[in-house]
């Protein structure tokens, strides 16, 4: 009986993170390969598979499968579109033009599923089942699992948390749409607010999260203004996700909700007085556990999850 091992490439914007990763989520070996000179869709495509093909020779047992986050919609193994800042990788069959090229089982979805996947499977959501997953950041992402396995909608276009609508014709949103949870409560919402409401802030002074969480702890109005109506926008739009799921546990990601316990407190506190009875009082706010490790372990988690049922019926 030898170990099961699974690849994990996490693509981003300006890097690949990768790894092996064993079955109980630990990473035993992992390195990031910059894309910055990688500049068309077959120059990003040779550097994934170079870098399975790195990770694979790590071990002497063969690996299980690849798992691949990559930020886009995913149907299928297929890249149906994906982000802006990478060339390219429109309707592309990634997942078989990867396996052609290494040989190995690939199984490909989208990043935050993956860092949802990754918190249920090894982070803060360990033994859920039925997990909610939100990243705060620049933007709004997120997943949903259901029954221990991620729910992505019909053709996996689904599950876009932050694009749900939180207030009617409200303020534009990145996506087209209009009032979103992430035209609210993101990050860079909060900091449009802080700028806008604070009389005496210099255009040329840097703010970012955790200056405005520094400010919020001392008590400066300004930013408990603004904390105070980021707070309420996530928890209306946490209501909603309660009201549909009835998760055991929902996640909070991105670096802001590594601001303390005050800050998850604070959003549970404003859910208890929202959500209808019925279907909160099992429903706990939660940070995330792995940080920016939580990608790569997702991949790593749909592998064991995909190809291990299938392994173990083959024996
Ligand atoms: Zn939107």
């Amino acid at each position: 009986m030898y170990q099961s091992y699974a690849v994990g490439i996490d693509v981003g914007g300006s890097s690949l993170k990768c790894g092996v990763v064993n079955q109980d989520g630990e990473i035993l070996y992992s390195t990031i390969v910059s894309l910055k000179n990688a500049k068309t869709e077959e120059a990003i495509i040779v550097l994934i598979a170079e870098a399975i093909g790195a990770c694979a020779k790590k071990f002497e047992n063969p690996i299980l499968g690849v798992g691949v986050g990559f930020p886009g919609i995913i149907d299928n193994n297929k890249v149906i579109a994906g982000a802006d800042n990478l060339p390219g990788f429109e309707q592309l069959a990634l997942g078989e033009i990867l396996q052609d090229m290494t040989g190995h089982n690939i199984i490909i979805d989208n990043d935050a599923n993956l860092m949802g996947l990754g918190e249920m499977t090894y982070g803060a959501a360990k033994n859920c089942s039925d997990v909610v997953f939100l990243t705060v950041g620049t933007g709004i992402g997120g997943a949903v699992m259901i029954d221990g396995k991620l729910y992505g909608g019909f053709r996996n276009r689904g599950t876009e948390l932050g694009h749900i609508v939180v207030q009617h014709n409200g303020v534009s949103c990145p996506c087209g749409g209009k009032g979103c949870l992430e035209a609210y409560a993101s990050v860079t919402a909060l900091l449009n607010h802080y700028r806008y409401i604070h009389p005496d802030l210099s255009e040329r002074e840097e703010v970012d999260g955790k200056y405005i969480i520094e400010r919020y702890l001392a008590g400066e109005e300004y930013a408990v203004n603004a904390m105070g109506v980021h707070f309420d926008y996530l928890a209306t739009g946490i209501m909603s996700f309660i009201n549909i799921f009835s998760p055991q546990k929902i996640v909070i990601g991105g670096g802001i909700s590594e601001a303390g316990g005050f800050y998850t407190g604070e959003i549970e506190r404003r859910i208890k007085t929202l959500t209808v009875p019925i279907t909160s009082p099992d429903s706990e706010v939660i940070s995330a556990k792995l940080g920016n490790k939580a990608g790569l372990l997702g991949c790593a988690a749909n592998v064991f999850q995909k190809f291990k049922a299938f392994n173990d019926a083959s024996e």
